[in-house]
């Protein structure tokens, strides 16, 4: 007889740039009970790759016309434009991690996020994360180790207070105001998730 995995739980972050998610997600990975068993899938991305950024560990970095030709194919499941850059996730990475009984954590902008909602509504969990302000958003944008141009913190920062506004939407909202805090409220939330 065989035993039926049970399916994993997908987590989805989303906030401002320079809110956290990113580091959350990365941390979340190296949690003693959770490594292994909590998996963050790789976006593609048009952008351009930052300094100290790894090509296939922080994203797939493709050329517009690889993207296009992505989409085409249908290899990417859901995908959106953020300042003039595309983003997409890979079809089968939710799918693959999630019926072998793994975890998935995403950082993703709202239409991502509201994606994964609609269609694994009892799978997925919501977080968005805020920084105290937008000054501090943009103060850590700019001491972040791989260097974002002072006029594309800008951009970022004028998109940054419509993601504000969405953050009702969200299932579990968290103030960035102490790293170790947040971690720890992020890492509540996977486990009262996983163990219930
Ligand atoms: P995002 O992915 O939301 O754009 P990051 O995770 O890249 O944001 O964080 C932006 C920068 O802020 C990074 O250099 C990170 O180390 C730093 N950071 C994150 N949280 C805090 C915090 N609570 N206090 C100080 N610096 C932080
Ligand atoms: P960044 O350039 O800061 O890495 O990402 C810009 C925005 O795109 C962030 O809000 C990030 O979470 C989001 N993002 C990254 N990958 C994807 C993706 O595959 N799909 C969607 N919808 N958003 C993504």
């Amino acid at each position: 007889m065989s035993l039926k995995t049970r399916k994993g739980f997908i987590f989805v972050i989303s906030g401002p740039s320079g809110s956290g998610k990113t580091t959350i997600a990365k941390r979340l990975l190296t949690q003693p009970r959770l490594k292994g068993r909590i998996i963050k899938p790789v976006s593609f991305t048009t952008r351009p790759k930052r300094p100290g950024e790894k090509q296939g560990k922080d994203y797939c970095f493709v050329s517009a016309r690889e993207f296009d030709r992505l989409l085409k194919e249908k290899k990417i499941l859901e995908h959106t434009r953020y300042l003039g850059y595309d983003y997409g996730t890979p079809r089968d990475s939710v799918e693959r991690v999630i019926n072998k009984g793994q975890h998935a954590v995403f950082c993703l902008d709202l239409s991502g996020a509201a994606f994964i909602k609609k269609a694994y509504p009892d799978r997925a969990i919501t977080i968005f994360v805020k920084p105290p302000s937008l000054d501090v958003a943009k103060k850590r944008i700019l001491l972040r180790s791989n260097k974002t141009p002072p006029e594309e913190v800008y951009r970022r920062m004028r998109v940054a207070g419509e993601e504000l506004r969405s953050a009702g939407s969200y299932d579990y909202c968290l103030v960035n105001d102490n790293l170790n805090k947040v971690i720890k409220e992020a890492k509540e939330i996977v486990r009262w998730a996983i163990y219930q």
